[in-house]
């Protein structure tokens, strides 16, 4: 017993070798992938409660490996990001979301896309450069550019990060804490997030229905949000229950299934020409 327990303590458990050749597999994978250009993005709308009007889209990646299996970001966005491999994958995504930006625009749809960064982008200078280049090189509209950034990423080095999406901000670009509500101290930090905008988590929205607690704590965020200056945005909407809680308590935008689920750029572009 006790020698099963040490060898299991370094990691020798059964299946651990297949483990780490599964994931190392998968990563020279999600590399070529990136290599080949075989990530890319889709949009999903951000719909305004009352008028139906769309409010923008978030640019979400999308990984079909060479097997035609398609793998979810929640499973190769950890990867990547453990790797290292995620600023380059996230420079791609950023590219991909300009070229989705002035594709809207040419199609007649001068409409803000949202955008994804993890830590290591904030604090990749080729990445935060490559914002800043695009703007200064007039490639993209700063208006319609909004970086998604979670609470728990901007706390982790607060001095430096204040900076960076305040400069952001000074560009004209909106920020968008993502996942609102799910970090440790929301609250003590509400007044002072360098952010537009707050996104409230999935987690609160898909409880409007059975519990009290999370209808509280959607109206809160909401209520309290918008008094400190911030646009709310709610994330999760998948039923008209929810649309007509948010709607009540004053919630301005969402986004979810209930709208529409992601889309390619081209079918972005068809479906706003025949919507609502
Ligand atoms: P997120 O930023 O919170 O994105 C929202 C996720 O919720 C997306 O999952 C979206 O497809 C999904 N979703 C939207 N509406 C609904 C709904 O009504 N019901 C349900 N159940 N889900 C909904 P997705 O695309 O699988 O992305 C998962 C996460 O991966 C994202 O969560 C984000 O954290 C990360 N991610 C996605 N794209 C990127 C990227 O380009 N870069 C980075 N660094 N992370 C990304
Ligand atoms: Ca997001
Ligand atoms: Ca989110
Ligand atoms: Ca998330």
């Amino acid at each position: 017993v006790g020698e099963s327990y040490n060898l299991n303590l370094i990691g020798y458990t059964p299946g651990y070798r297949e483990k780490i050749t599964a994931r190392h597999l998968q990563l020279l994978e999600l590399q070529q992938a990136l290599e080949n250009n075989e990530l890319f993005i889709m949009l999903q709308p951000k719909v305004e409660l009352v008028s139906k009007k769309v409010a923008g889209f978030e640019a979400l990646v999308r990984w079909r490996n060479s097997n035609g299996d398609y793998i979810p970001p929640d499973v190769f966005i950890p990867l990547a990001e453990a790797s290292g491999l995620i600023c380059s994958l996230d420079l791609h995504v950023l590219r991909l979301t300009f070229a989705a930006v002035k594709q809207l625009t040419d199609a007649g749809f001068e409409l803000p896309v949202s955008f994804n960064a993890s830590v290591s982008d904030l604090n990749n200078r080729d990445y935060t450069q490559e914002i800043f280049q695009a703007v200064k090189e007039h490639r993209v509209n700063p208006l319609l550019l909004d970086i998604e950034v979670t609470e728990s990423q901007v706390m982790s080095d607060y001095r430096g990060f204040d900076a960076l999406l305040r400069r952001f901000m000074a560009l004209g670009m909106s920020v968008s804490i993502d996942d609102f509500g799910t970090g440790y101290s929301s609250l003590s930090h509400i007044t002072k997030l360098p952010a537009t905008t707050l996104k409230i988590d999935r987690s609160f929205v898909s409880g409007i229905e059975e519990s009290e607690d999370d209808r509280h704590a959607v109206d809160m965020v909401a209520k309290i949000g918008q008094r400190f200056g911030y646009h709310i945005v709610a994330e999760g909407v998948e039923t008209e229950a929810q649309c007509e809680w948010l709607r009540q308590v004053g919630c301005p935008v969402g986004q979810g299934y209930l709208f529409a689920r992601p889309m390619t750029v081209d079918d972005v572009i068809a479906w706003l020409r025949t919507y609502p």
